[in-house]
């Protein structure tokens, strides 16, 4: 018999369901990732359940910085700046691949909120505090200086800019790589499996989980015990902790950021800039894969947390600031080809809003044992773990005292990066670009290769099979594809498109012409139904057509 992703699906649940583990964690994004990583790195046994993709939720919608937080400085979080820093350095090391330097320009105009002086201030105590190698730190540039570096720049209103030090990632693949790390010690990770009621005991201390498989709908709900169980649900830690207790008053305020896509050709930056926006907030503008993404907003958000879209209001917004910042680029509606819509979990601040919201992450601690982490950064989820991982280590031991040793994920590099140093990664990226030249790829798609799958991508090179009739592109697509769904937990078309490639965000007018032959592969492999074909092919093309924003 064939073996197929289904069967080796169905395999691995047969394993879960029959055991009792250390430790569940709820939620697939970075923070439960995260935690699952540092669980099994400490010899715990862990599910992690996602109850869709993982990385589904915030942690594909980011602005994809690993960031130092020079926006907190405004909020004198001097603290906050000084641990993203520190933790900034260490993820650099752990995911080499993954985790770039890049410089950010801040442009200084007439009118804006930045002086030359406070920039030039502000930013010293950012980089001190971010602990930035003195040869990366600031640079200030005159107006004719900045001009040179961004020509694009309202010539009439610069003043002058600020080079500084940022990080820059893919924030869907990071989670992939924790969770792929997080196997790699022991842990088992699943997607599509929904956490949808607790179990107790006798003294109504939570003992497991029952849960839904949306990937198998034949699959009868299951239950798996735990003796501790911590919700990373992200922006649905509040309803995570309602399942356990009913409350009046949430934890969480909602905060929605939009994210546009245009073609660089459209906003060709030189670099990425961080600028002023028509309402005294600051947005990013991030050159990528031959686009220029532009973000973010910071609106609060009551709606459906499982369908949270960009809006033409969003659109209109981004715009507007990037034509100020960037008139001779003149940016229109029609020049946006992809967008993302994602919800920060900020933790409720009475009378405060969104954007002034502290980003620092929340533990709760409910009777039940229940452990809840929201809010934080991308930046933190190392942090985040170890803080939730301290407290389950004080809950297990009081029955096994010792058992556990202390955290060791500053140590553990993350899958994909066995570089022991950044000369050896450029040395591999050397020998990466002539293969990819050699099967007639473009040079830019071994840095892509690279970025995605690390030292892993010989290994999906080797996979493009020599199919005559097709283009090296297509070709690549699909050994990506086989990969994807062998070794990366794909189970639907987008977590391939969106999750794992980024090629419904950055390559979006690639895909109507290769859409079939992916769906034909998806097909093969959970062998569906000539009518689950037809349904998963719709939900595709709405999902792409509200990221494209043809919806509205
Ligand atoms: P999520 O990624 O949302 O993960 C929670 C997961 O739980 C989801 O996948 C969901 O499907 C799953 N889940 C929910 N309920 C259940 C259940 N019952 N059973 C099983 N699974 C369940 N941070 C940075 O460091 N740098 C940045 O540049 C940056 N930019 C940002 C820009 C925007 C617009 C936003 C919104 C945030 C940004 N952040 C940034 C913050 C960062 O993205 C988030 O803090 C982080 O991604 C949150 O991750 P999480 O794992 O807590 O939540």
């Amino acid at each position: 018999m064939k073996t197929t992703a289904n069967f080796l699906r169905k395999q691995t649940l047969d394993r879960v369901s029959s055991r009792c583990y250390d430790l569940i964690v709820i939620g697939g994004g970075v923070t439960g990732a995260g935690i699952a990583l540092d669980a099994a790195s400490r010899g715990m046994s862990v599910l992690l359940l996602e109850k869709a993709d993982f990385a589904s939720g915030t942690s594909s919608r980011s602005t994809k910085l690993i960031h130092g937080g020079l926006r907190y400085l405004k909020q004198l979080e001097f603290r906050l700046v000084w641990q993203v820093g520190r933790e900034r350095a260490i993820l650099h090391r752990l995911a080499r691949h993954l985790v770039h330097p890049e410089k950010m320009l801040l442009p200084i105009v007439r009118g804006g909120s930045l002086g030359k002086f406070s920039t030039s201030l502000g930013v010293w105590v950012y980089d001190i505090l971010a602990g930035v190698a003195p040869r990366d730190r600031r640079a200030m540039l005159s107006r004719s200086e900045a001009l040179a570096a961004e020509p694009l720049l309202d010539a009439e209103r610069v003043l002058g800019a600020c080079l500084y030090a940022e990080y820059r990632t893919d924030d869907a693949r990071l989670t992939l790589a924790l969770v792929k790390t997080a196997m790699e010690q022991g842990a088992d990770c699943i997607n599509y499996l929904e956490a949808s009621a607790f179990l107790y005991d006798e003294v109504g201390a939570i003992k497991g989980v029952r849960i839904k498989d949306h990937a198998n709908p034949d699959t009868p709900v299951f239950e798996v015990e735990a003796k501790c169980v911590v919700n990373a649900a992200g922006p649905w830690a509040d309803q995570v902790m309602e399942m356990d207790q009913p409350k009046k008053q949430k934890n969480l305020f909602l905060s929605k950021g939009v994210h546009l896509v245009v073609p660089y050709a459209r906003l060709p930056l030189r670099q990425s800039a961080y600028f002023d926006m028509q309402d005294g907030r600051m947005a990013f503008a991030i050159p990528r894969n031959g686009t220029t993404y532009i973000g973010t907003t910071d609106t609060r958000y009551a709606e459906s947390i499982d369908d949270v879209q960009a809006l033409e209001s969003d659109a209109a917004y981004l715009l507007e600031g990037t034509r100020r910042m960037f008139p001779s680029a003149d940016l229109k509606r029609s020049d946006v080809v992809s967008s993302w819509a994602g919800l920060r979990p900020l933790i409720y601040e009475p009378n405060k809003p969104g954007s002034e919201i502290s980003r620092k992450e929340e533990v709760f601690i409910a009777d039940s044992g229940l452990i809840s982490i929201a809010g934080g950064k991308l930046t933190g989820y190392r942090i985040m773990a170890k803080r939730v991982l301290d407290l389950v280590v004080q809950n297990l031991q009081k029955k096994a005292p010792g058992k556990y040793p202390p955290c060791k994920t500053q140590q553990i590099r993350l899958w994909g990066n066995s570089f022991g140093t950044w000369e050896a990664m450029q040395d591999f990226l050397r020998a990466l670009e002539k293969r990819v030249t050699a099967v007639g790829l473009p040079l830019s798609r071994a840095s892509y290769l690279l970025q995605n799958y690390g030292d892993q991508s010989g290994k999906v090179l080797e996979a493009m099979e020599p199919e005559a009739s097709s283009d090296p592109e297509t070709r690549l697509l699909l050994a990506e594809l086989r990969y994807a769904i062998r070794e990366e937990s794909v189970v639907r078309p987008m977590d391939f498109l969106l999750r794992r490639t980024g090629r419904a965000y950055f390559e979006m007018s690639a895909l109507a012409h290769v859409l079939p032959l992916v769906l034909t592969v998806f097909q093969q492999e959970w062998q569906w139904s000539a009518e689950q074909l037809v349904e998963e092919e719709a939900l595709t093309h709405i999902a792409l057509d509200k990221l494209s924003m043809r919806h509205a």
